[in-house]
């Protein structure tokens, strides 16, 4: 029998399917691996192939050079651009506005075949550094509303290049997705005067059946209405509204949780593709009680198809509690 679940944030519904139910190794996906690249643009040594940068770390070395741990550059073929004043015109029913944001590439090591699974726990930390820096600048400017910032990882989760990378994107305007998150938080709250993430963490702690692990800081489950096999969440258990507020030791721990669940998806799942998205408040907001931060991790293993597009539903082949299982029972 199916399963119908409603998300409890966004009310979305999602259909358990549990007669199509697939076992991790007989998903058809693709293995991501690192190949050498003597032409990859983000590797140390090649800094004149990209942009001029934006911020790095570094230890003394001069700009564009090389004796980098984290770099972050403009997007050669940005979606959107800084310059420019933010313009917004209607003709009848259409509104647009010209293209104001940003689109930044965080370079996450010079060394091209480490990944976020790979990397040690302080080189993972200065990549969320990295972020919230970037959106600590970009937030200054008051024509953006938004800042989503996202990986993909492999080829057929949207990846043009493997060597390790994330991108940011700051927009004029906050996004439906979003706006979907943040209208259920608040309803929530306005009944319950109670944060609907601080309620799942406590529930599922509690339950523990989609629980796939758990630190003093963070925990790391399945969603109860998961849209896609082997969704992950990864929520701070302290509420806040807002990644950039996190403190440092939030940010270690975090490291340590992402670095692990990649590992966990990388044995169980045979190093599948995946998207990463950090899920904060919009830009001009002020810490809120009703919204809680927190990372989506959706590692691709199957196809959004045509009864996705057409009713908004999504068909997941894996139970959350199944995948769950399956991900706390890896040997790290
Ligand atoms: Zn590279
Ligand atoms: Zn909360
Ligand atoms: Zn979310």
């Amino acid at each position: 029998m199916a399963d119908l679940r409603k998300d409890p944030v966004t009310g979305r519904w999602v259909i358990i399917s549990t007669e199509r139910q697939k076992r991790p190794s007989e998903f058809q996906i693709e293995t991501v691996t690192t190949r050498p690249d003597s032409l990859c643009p983000f590797c140390e040594g090649h800094e004149d192939k990209t942009p001029p940068e934006i911020l790095a770390y570094r230890n003394g070395t001069p700009a564009n050079a090389k004796g980098w741990e984290v770099r972050v550059v403009p997007n050669k073929f940005p979606a959107l651009r800084v310059e420019g004043n933010l313009d917004r015109e209607g003709e009848g029913l259409f509104d647009r506005m010209n293209g104001i944001g940003a689109h930044e590439v965080i370079i996450e090591t010079p060394d091209h075949s480490l990944t976020l699974a790979t990397m040690n726990e302080q080189a993972i930390e200065r990549v969320f550094w990295a972020w919230r820096d970037r959106v600590l600048d970009l937030k200054q400017d008051f024509r953006l509303r938004y800042i989503v910032i996202f990986k993909n990882h492999g080829a057929s989760a949207g990846a043009s290049l493997e060597h390790a990378h994330s991108q940011l994107i700051a927009l004029p305007i906050v996004p439906r997705e979003m706006g979907e998150e943040l209208d259920g938080a608040k309803r929530h709250y306005q009944q319950k005067e109670r944060c609907v993430f601080c309620d799942v963490i406590r529930q599922e702690t509690k339950d523990g059946s989609r629980l796939i692990s758990d630190s003093p800081e963070f925990v790391a489950m399945a969603p109860y209405a998961p849209r896609f096999p082997f969704e992950t969440w990864l929520l701070p258990k302290r509420h806040a509204s807002r990644f950039e507020d996190a403190s440092r030791g939030e940010y270690a721990s975090l490291a340590r949780m992402v670095r692990e669940t990649l590992q966990r998806m990388n044995s169980a799942l045979l190093s599948p593709p995946y998207n990463l998205i950090v899920h904060s408040s919009p830009l001009q907001d002020n810490a809120t009680e009703y919204y809680h931060w927190h990372i989506e991790i959706m590692p691709k293993l199957t196809r959004v198809a045509g009864f996705e597009w057409g009713t908004g539903f999504y068909i997941n082949p894996t139970g959350p509690e199944e995948a769950a299982d399956v991900l706390r029972r890896v040997k790290l």
